[in-house]
């Protein structure tokens, strides 16, 4: 089976991440199979009630403690964002002028594509070192099939290649994620008497001052190969009162913030309680209530490693970095050097008419052949 079947075949099973994921784990795991592959389903109930799979494949060599330790994982996500129901052919993989376009195309099935097409052009009987194979649920909202994986711990790793569309440029460092919704009350009064009350809206507004001098401040800890060079931070959607008549008595906003590596995940969250304690010096009765909802470590694998040294040298670019969240942490966290890298651009994924270029998925393919045997043999 060609590349382009098989990346025809994934994308045609619809898989965004509100869906069961079960069909392409079925698919993933008879491809595995059939190879001699020993496979694993790893799943946890999301937060809509639904099943979401995982799956680990292991090429088991002869040593009986294969199963501990793996020379190399290669890691895709089984998910995709949703689809505009206008785009009638995101389901079916579409060619026009050296490209692939289909929902998941580029983000992540490429990668899958790539990565089955390369195992099964290797007699994995002259492997020495175990390979796994992992594939992963819901990653595009918020890596969780990654983190439990990471958890469950069902393997440790040397190497892990993690795909994602980076135009086949290696990535060896990633930022943090990290989201909190604050919530700031205050104390509602007829607008025509705002002395009788006070504005949740006035509060907020002076802390999201103080957020934007954080943000000026967090300017100086840079990190020249990331692009922003420092954390950045965001309030991405803020709501608060009831009416226009009315002192409002609570507002919420949501801040996000991106940390570069080295610095602590609670780093800026640190930061934000110091800012609320100063404005409550000013006004005892600022109340404000800071929820945590996530905090995605940032990711940086030493540029001296093997793997990365590898990619720069296979694909021809220098290692580099990337501004979006991925399952590189949950790989780090089980002992792997771990590095991003596929065919396709983030640019052009999560929009209507994604694509992969077909001499990408191609480079992709002879890439992981060359990086499997060159660290399993
Ligand atoms: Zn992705």
């Amino acid at each position: 089976m060609t590349v382009e079947q098989t990346l025809a075949e994934l994308v045609s099973i619809d898989s965004v991440s509100a869906r069961l994921n079960a069909e392409i784990i079925s698919y993933l795991e008879a491809r595995c199979e059939a190879l001699g592959f020993t496979v694993e389903r790893f799943s946890h109930i999301d937060e809509t009630g639904t099943e979401k799979i995982s799956l680990v494949a292991l090429q088991i060599t002869s040593q009986a403690e294969a199963y501990a330790a793996v020379e190399l994982a290669l890691v895709g996500h089984t998910d995709t964002v949703p689809y505009d129901p206008t785009w009638t052919e995101a389901l079916k993989l579409t060619e026009s002028d050296g490209k692939l376009y289909g929902r998941g195309a580029c983000d992540t099935k490429a990668f899958i594509a790539a990565t089955l097409t390369a195992i099964e052009s290797i007699d994995l009987k002259r492997l020495k070192k175990p390979l796994a194979l992992v594939f992963t649920a819901d990653e595009e909202i918020g890596c969780l099939g990654a983190k439990r994986l990471a958890d469950a711990r069902p393997f440790s790793a040397r190497y892990a290649i993690v795909g994602e569309p980076t135009s086949l440029q290696p990535m060896c460092a990633g930022k943090g994620y990290c989201l909190a919704e604050i919530t700031v009350r205050g104390r509602e009064a007829h607008s025509a008497y705002p002395q009788l009350g006070a504005s949740a809206i006035f509060r907020a507004a002076r802390l999201i001052n103080r957020l934007e001098e954080i943000a000026e401040d967090l300017k100086s800890e840079a990190r020249a190969e990331f692009d922003p060079p420092c954390t950045t931070l965001n309030v991405g959607l803020i709501e608060g009162g009831t009416a226009k008549n009315i002192v409002a008595g609570e507002c919420r906003f949501t801040l996000e913030w991106r940390t570069i590596p080295g610095q602590e995940s609670d780093h800026v969250l640190n930061l934000v309680k110091r800012a609320v304690d100063d404005l409550q010096k000013l006004d005892p009765d600022f109340i404000c209530q800071i929820d945590a909802a996530r905090a995605d470590e940032s990711f940086e694998t030493r540029a001296d490693s093997p793997l990365v040294h590898f990619l720069e040298e296979s694909s021809n670019k220098p290692s580099g970095t990337v501004a979006f969240g991925t399952e590189a942490p949950s790989m780090i966290a089980l002992g792997a050097d771990a590095v991003v890298f596929g065919p396709g651009d983030i640019r052009v994924a999560h929009r209507t008419g994604e694509f992969v270029p077909i001499d990408e998925l191609n480079r992709c393919v002879a890439i992981l052949r060359r990086s499997i045997e060159h660290l399993c043999l």
